[in-house]
């Protein structure tokens, strides 16, 4: 039973001084940033209204919303979502942070995790696939063999907790699924992972979950009112400032030639011989998906054509019936075959589940295929370009996302629920206007905001060198005399650096640069890009202390190594976005179009955003020092350079002028 004694929510009794947290907690500091944080989060929550909270790094914003959603969750006996971009910052939430608030609070409440359907295996379709064995895998799977020892002990059975990992091919051909659930019908329902899941966040007050997640469930819940989530009442968004770049992917198309190829080999692999039609008994349809193969190469192949016909000046973007769609009728006729040979076995067979599965996947190539080719309208707010990886076996990716998420974010989002939080360490480009920028970005039109400083002495903790003299990073002579300075730099803190690049040809410039200099130093060098995933990068990075990381994109945010691996940051180009990539250059004529200024309407602000990501890596915690290096003299030759520098915390900067 859920005991609630505390009717009104006192900020002080929880985190101020002499409060709860204070007294379960052996170092625990006085933040008011974090009080400032949740009395602004409960206002929003009881007048209804959305906030924006940019809470710097060190204010302890977790502790700040997490009290406030259990409060809430309690008091109206609903459930609160908490949203999060990295599955480190929900472990952290689910293995740290509310355990330590269920121990200290005089509340009792139930926080879960929610993952996607697709992480969980099912273990119905797991026993069709190792009774099918070679046939449905083309050939000897040892890894079902694997998969069968780790279900008779896993305790959860989600893909996180195997210890090895799966391929595609094998979890796809075990993973729970929608479409393909038999339900309370199920030999295994009572045992189910997924169902045990999802009854737990059934009595759940606090739901963690991650962005894409959180954004399935509402697509689904706007259009057939079934979601994937329990209902909830109000939405917490840490790490906010990635949602529009997450609601940009999960509204658009994404699928390759690759997908289809796979998808198709699934069903009948003619030079195998292998495939579901084997095991399903109907090789009638064999020669169906080997048309719908043929199609699909001779689609691509006109795709590449088309693409190899504009030289030059291929740009990624395709307009509207660029090439005839000779795809979406193709896949329409095996579908449509499919789903009436499946209508004809009895209702509880595995095979008409496992068919099933197939009509809904190529339903959404097809609708994918059609509306990336023919396009709703010629001006739909969506733009759509070709990504193309040449060679034997090239590949093609077809891809569109929305110019503005704004107005599906308003629909799903902002309309049907009261007050929606959203925080992050880097919301707002600064000044008074700071957040006018992403609140534009993700048409949050009405809304309350609060900023507050970290908790960290920036003043002690860092030093910025900005290079005034360097060549201006678009120059020739750039590359050699920065990649001169950032060995300079790296020799200051011996190693310990993260070298933040904004494009992966700049970086393996540098690294072809400095890769001998830093070994003959004994310091290792790591790079994005090569043949080491990002996380063992990272890992990398953490255990060899004195080692270099040279990144782009992803570690401009969201990585966080506290302690003396990371002691010098050096930007190397202040992170203005590609123009060239047809996203950015879509939303420049959009704006353009509508009479707007898309340098201080777009690109500058986004750049500052990302730049604060940038800067906010080096210090994670209050004994971390260390020092930022800007190679990009524009930051202070150009008019637009003092607004990066005052973005960030106020610190101790040196301009080098030699
Ligand atoms: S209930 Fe559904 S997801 Fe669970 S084992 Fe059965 S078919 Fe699979």
């Amino acid at each position: 039973m859920i005991s609630f004694e505390t009717q009104v929510f006192d900020v002080d009794h929880i985190l101020g001084p002499d409060g709860l947290v204070a007294s379960g907690m052996r170092d625990y500091e006085h933040r008011p940033g974090q009080v400032a944080m949740s009395q602004a989060i409960m206002r929003s929550f009881e007048t209804s209204r959305h906030l924006l909270a940019e809470a710097g790094t060190g204010t302890g914003k977790s502790f700040a919303y997490l009290t406030c959603a259990i409060f809430k969750a309690i008091e109206n006996n609903c459930r609160v979502l908490v949203s999060t971009h990295t599955i480190n910052l929900q472990e952290q939430l689910i293995n740290k942070d509310l355990p330590f608030l269920a121990k200290v609070l005089p509340w009792e409440f139930n926080a879960n995790i929610a993952k996607g359907r697709s992480n969980y295996i099912c273990l119905r379709r797991f026993k069709f696939a190792k009774d099918a064995g070679a046939t449905l895998f083309d050939g000897e799977n040892s890894e079902m063999q694997l998969l069968a020892k780790w279900v008779k002990t896993t305790d959860d059975g989600s893909l996180s907790s195997i210890p090895f990992v799966p391929s595609p091919k094998t979890w796809e051909a075990v993973q729970s699924e929608h479409g393909n659930c038999k339900g309370r019908k199920c030999p295994s329902f009572r045992e189910c992972f997924y169902m045990k899941a999802r009854r737990s966040l059934e009595t759940s007050n606090i739901i963690v979950a991650n962005h894409a997640l959180l954004f399935s469930d509402l697509v689904l819940k706007k259009q057939n009112g079934m979601g994937i989530i329990p209902d909830y009442a109000y939405i917490i968004v840490d790490e906010a400032h990635n949602i529009e770049q997450v609601a940009e992917q999960h509204i658009g198309i994404n699928l390759s030639s690759s997908r289809i190829a796979y998808t198709l080999n699934g069903l009948f692999n003619s030079g195998k011989n292998t495939g579901l039609l084997k095991i399903t008994g109907q090789s009638e349809l064999c020669p169906l998906v080997d048309d719908c193969r043929k199609s699909s190469e001779l689609f691509f192949q006109s795709a590449e054509d088309w693409i190899k016909q504009q030289g030059q000046s291929f740009s990624g973007r395709c307009p509207a019936n660029f090439i005839e769609d000779t795809l979406s009728p193709a896949l329409r006729a095996l579908r449509i075959k499919l789903n009436s040979q499946a209508g004809k076995l009895d209702e509880e067979d595995d095979n008409r589940f496992e068919l099933g599965r197939y009509v809904e996947i190529l339903k959404d190539y097809e609708d994918a295929v059609s509306s990336f080719i023919k396009r709703p309208a010629e001006d739909d707010g969506f733009i759509y370009w070709l990504e193309y990886k040449a060679g034997r076996f090239a590949r093609i990716n077809l891809r569109s996302a929305p110019l503005e998420v704004g107005p599906h974010l308003q629909d799903f989002l902002y309309k049907p629920f009261p007050s929606i939080i959203a925080t992050s360490a880097t919301l707002s480009c600064g000044g008074e206007k700071g957040f006018d920028y992403l609140a534009g970005r993700i048409g949050l039109n009405d809304y309350d905001s609060i900023q507050l400083d970290s908790h960290f002495d920036y003043k002690n903790q860092v030093k910025v060198y900005i290079e005034t003299a360097l060549p201006e990073p678009n120059s020739f002579e750039f590359t050699k005399a920065a990649a001169d300075k950032t060995l300079q730099y790296i020799k200051m803190t011996q190693g310990r650096a993260f070298v933040l690049f904004t494009s992966y040809r700049m970086l393996d410039e540098f690294a072809d640069k400095l890769r001998g200099p830093l070994e003959d130093m004994g310091i290792q060098l790591l790079c994005q890009g090569s043949s080491i995933d990002r996380t063992t990068l990272l890992k990398e990075f953490v255990n060899d202390t004195q080692s270099v990381l040279f990144g782009t994109e992803s570690f401009w945010q969201g990585v966080d190594v506290p302690g003396e691996s990371l002691s010098n940051v050096i930007i190397v180009k202040l992170p203005f976005a590609v123009p060239s990539r047809p996203l950015i250059q879509g939303k420049i004529e959009q704006i353009r179009k509508k009479g707007g200024n898309p340098f201080n309407e777009f690109q500058l602000p986004s750049a500052i955003i990302k730049f604060k990501q940038g800067f906010g890596r080096l210090i994670r915690k209050k004994s971390d020092k260390g020092i930022v290096a800007i190679l990009d003299s524009r930051i202070i030759t150009k008019y637009y350079g003092r607004l990066f520098l005052k973005a960030i915390p106020e610190c101790t900067v040196e301009q080098i002028r030699s």
